[in-house]
């Protein structure tokens, strides 16, 4: 019988694991499809406290694993298959196998949100990505026009990367503004090899008959022009959905199935507890992730400290 399991294994996750293993619960967390969780798919991280020279995403991760494992969280390397949080202890299946656990933190984080566009589905990894951390240098895209979708800080930081391989990078955005941080707004603006284009919709993506990505179908969504744009590869960036489909049904969640915690880091079942992005629709930072993982260790942490042995 587990004590706590920690299912994520992101900032949230991590710092949930750091947090209730100094409590010498003896966490077992469970990594996921994504070891690490998104921020691992980003170069440097320049708003992580404590790091003035920025910190590269995916070290920041092991950083984390490493200081959590230091006092005893323990790691699993499955993927949970359903939970049952009906009745105590709460059941889950990873991999198959079934784990008991005193108390639940939920911290399985967000993935990137699809376009739905035709040839998106076709041609991903053939062009398409959501990463450009992770495709950016492949040789198909060297010196070609890339484009990438979206006006928040991923589309900006997607485009800033892009500009070390891509001979131009469009920024397409359905706005004439961009959502993201100044910082972010003003250095993309700046940029030689970015070029926005404003109030305009990627409605197709070409050519599934070729097999990889010859360009984009725009549309104006001011005026209705449509129009057709070169490109070796298409960066999509514009968000973020909750990673919270399994748990439909046991936990209350909103229409967009972020979780809705109660008091603290409770959720509508106590003892499930919640951290990070799969519950918050507002800040989604590493470090606001990392704090409600600490936020939710407590309260895991003050909830088996009340209950009858
Ligand atoms: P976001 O802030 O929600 O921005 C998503 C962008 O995509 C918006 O510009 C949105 O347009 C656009 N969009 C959404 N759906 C679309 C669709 N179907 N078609 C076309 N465009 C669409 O998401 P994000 O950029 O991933 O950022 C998420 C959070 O992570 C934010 O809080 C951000 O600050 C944070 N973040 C921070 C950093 C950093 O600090 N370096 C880096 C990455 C992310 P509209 O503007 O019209 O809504």
């Amino acid at each position: 019988m587990e004590n706590v399991v920690i299912i994520g294994s992101g900032c949230a996750g991590w710092t949930a694991a750091l947090y209730t293993a100094r409590a010498q619960l003896s966490p077992l967390v469970i990594a996921g499809v994504q070891p690490g969780g998104l921020l691992t798919t980003t170069s440097i991280v320049e708003n992580f406290p404590g790091f003035p020279e920025g910190v590269d995403g995916y070290e920041l991760m092991v950083r984390m694993q490493k200081q959590a494992e230091r006092f005893g969280a323990r790691i699993s390397h499955g993927t949970v298959e359903s939970v049952d949080f009906s009745r105590k202890p709460f059941s889950l299946v990873v991999d198959g196998e079934s784990v008991q656990a005193r108390t639940v933190i939920l911290a399985t984080g967000a993935s990137h949100k699809h376009l739905g566009v035709p040839g998106e589905d076709l041609l991903e990894k053939k062009g398409v990505t959501y990463c450009a951390t992770c495709d950016g240098a492949l040789p198909v895209f060297r010196q070609k026009p890339l484009v990438v979708v979206g006006g928040g800080d991923s589309a900006c930081e997607e485009a800033l990367y892009l500009t070390r391989f891509a001979s131009v990078v469009h920024l397409v955005h359905r706005r004439e503004s961009l959502r993201a941080s100044r910082i972010m707004a003003e250095r993309v603006l700046a940029h030689p090899k970015i070029k926005p284009i404003w109030n305009t919709e990627v409605t197709g993506i070409l050519d599934v008959a070729q097999g990889k990505v010859t360009g984009v179908q725009l549309s104006n969504v001011k005026n209705g022009g449509q129009s057709f744009l070169e490109c070796a590869g298409v960066f999509i960036a514009i968000g973020h959905g909750p990673n919270t489909g399994i748990f439909k049904g046991q936990i209350e969640m909103d229409e967009q199935g972020f979780v809705t915690p109660h008091q603290g880091s409770m959720t509508s079942v106590p003892g499930v507890f919640v951290a990070g992005d799969c519950s918050d629709r507002v800040y989604r930072q590493a470090i606001t992730a990392a704090g409600a993982g600490c936020a939710a260790a407590i309260d895991a942490e003050r909830f088996l400290a009340s209950q009858p042995h």
